[in-house]
């Protein structure tokens, strides 16, 4: 009766969560047993055997903070802050997405295309980072179209690399 009773409260082997334990470690002040357990990130922290065996304690704290990270990334506005591959990142306090809204001046309806009054000509304009990367016009719309979004295409394509490059470093 004894040993089934002290195989039950030996927890040694046994998996709750992340942890795994060890072997008893100590006694709490409350008198529950306390157990050194290695948690699956390597940590080790000693545990309350309640704690353990009522799931409150999963992990050495890695879990929780796992928990808030994944929270976090999942929470839009969040990511909208952080930024994404297909986001452009701010640029001197406004986004890239703002800055090629259609505005209500540009009657060619496509960003970043304009019909030039002066010249008669389509003009097919990408300003970035304080400069035009694409500034020309052309006489036929369906060109300044591609022209413009040729250089949308090799911006993002730039900011790919340069967060690949960012995070590496990261
Ligand atoms: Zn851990």
């Amino acid at each position: 009766m004894e040993e089934l009773f002290m195989r039950l409260l030996d927890l040694s082997g046994q998996q709750f969560g992340r942890l795994t334990v060890i072997r008893r470690d100590g006694t709490a002040k409350n008198g529950n047993a306390t157990w050194l357990c290695k948690c699956s990130c390597g940590n080790l922290v000693t545990v309350d055997s309640y704690r353990l065996r009522h799931g409150i304690t999963v992990s050495c704290g890695c879990y929780r903070r796992d928990i808030s990270k994944a929270r976090l990334t999942k929470d839009p506005r969040t990511r909208k802050q952080i930024g994404n591959a297909t986001n452009l990142p701010l640029v001197n306090g406004s986004n890239v997405a703002a800055l090629t809204k259609i505005s209500s001046r540009n009657i060619s309806g496509v960003i970043g295309v304009s019909f030039d009054k002066r010249s008669g000509k389509w003009a097919a304009r990408l300003f970035y980072h304080g400069r035009y990367v694409l500034n020309q016009t052309f006489s036929d719309f369906n060109d300044a179209v591609a022209a413009r979004r040729q250089a949308e295409k090799q911006l993002n394509q730039k900011e790919d690399l340069k967060t690949v490059e960012e995070s590496a470093e990261g």
